[in-house]
């Protein structure tokens, strides 16, 4: 599987790469966002560049195209410390197969360089506040927010959007803004690409915080109480799934659907972003939280375990009405990458 995917990254031949893509898709169960959902983001805006001068500078920063940059982010979480003030080191190899092109002395120095200056400590059960670059891909703004709000509770100066503007920043030729430490272009980006397809899966940008018999409170209303937090619905199960885990999935027929070109030609059809490149970001984050809330809408909770966790239930169309938001979001993600990349190199 690594030569292939190393010789679909050079040729970068789109059927070969459908055909081989839908493959995998077809011989796995469904998989997270990361990667089928990120190779979709990052294959629909591939398909919008095509013969662009945009392409022609994403593929010489890259030395790829942006499906293959999409799990990069991902890939960097393989990076670790086997206690504090240890070495941060790449082992990541085995599990994640989409990760593979990564995986060779160079590639892997370049993770571990960032993760490096992304982080304070990283050994394992770290919080995301010291392997900070974890917090990159995401934001718990609450259900009750209509938009994005860099002071609402779940949201920081080290969120999804912060992380989306300082790739902007770095990739139009300004300083990386604290507390990012983003250098040079092919890294600014990977992380783009991942980024733009995280801002636009619903569960992280929205989070629902709940009080202990399941009843949802509004966190940026009194004194903020950090056991209300679900963690993105990390710590909601519904059945024997996370929540967040159930919106990272996606089925293996539509991302096939999506890449074979139905994704591109229903990005075709979005409206543009409007306004500066600077304020795209937030308008996006905005634009999830309003289309998340029926993620959290059609569910009802029940009182917290033993374990920490709510409970979640819902009608027999929730999975169904998923797969078309998710369908939905992966569809404008593509789209917007595209677009900021042709703002950013016309
Ligand atoms: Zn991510």
């Amino acid at each position: 599987m690594k030569l292939i995917r190393v010789v679909v990254a050079a040729l970068c031949l789109p059927v070969l790469a459908l055909l081989l893509v839908s493959m995998s898709l077809l011989s796995l169960p469904a998989q997270a966002w990361g990667p089928h959902g990120h190779q979709t983001v990052g294959a629909i805006a591939d398909q919008l560049l095509v013969g662009s001068n945009t392409a022609k500078k994403v593929r010489s920063v890259l030395g790829s195209n942006l499906q293959t940059a999409a799990v990069w982010a991902d890939c960097v979480k393989g990076v670790g410390q086997v206690k504090v003030g240890a070495p941060f080191v790449y082992d990541g190899s085995g599990p994640y197969p989409e990760c593979d092109y990564y995986e060779n002395p160079a590639s892997q120095a370049a993770m571990e360089a960032f993760v490096k200056r992304n982080a304070t400590h990283c050994y394992s059960n770290s919080s995301d506040e010291v392997c900070r670059h974890k917090s990159y891909h995401y934001t718990d703004v609450s259900t009750r927010q209509t938009r994005y709000n860099p002071a609402a509770a779940g949201a920081g100066p080290h969120d999804i959007v912060a992380a989306i503007n300082a790739c902007i920043s770095v990739l139009q030729g300004r300083p990386s803004p604290a507390p990012f430490d983003i250098r040079g272009q092919t890294e600014a980006l990977r992380l783009l690409t991942h980024y733009l397809g995280d801002v636009h899966q619903p569960l992280h940008v929205v989070s629902v915080y709940l009080d202990k018999t399941g009843h949802v409170v509004d966190p940026d209303s009194g004194l903020f109480d950090p056991k209300t937090d679900t963690k993105g619905g990390n710590v909601i199960d519904d059945g024997s799934s996370r929540l967040h885990s159930v919106w990272d999935s996606i089925p293996g027929p539509l991302a096939i659907k999506l890449l074979a070109g139905e994704g591109a030609a229903a990005a075709r059809q979005l409206p543009a972003t409007t306004g500066a490149v600077t304020a795209w970001a937030t308008g996006w984050a905005s634009d999830t939280v309003v289309s998340a809330q029926p993620a959290f809408s059609a569910l009802t909770f029940g009182p917290q375990a033993g374990n920490g966790h709510w409970p979640a239930t819902h009608g027999s169309d929730y999975s169904q009405n998923r797969q078309a938001l998710q369908r939905q979001q992966l569809i404008k993600g593509g789209a917007r990458l595209a677009e900021l990349l042709r703002a950013i190199w016309p």
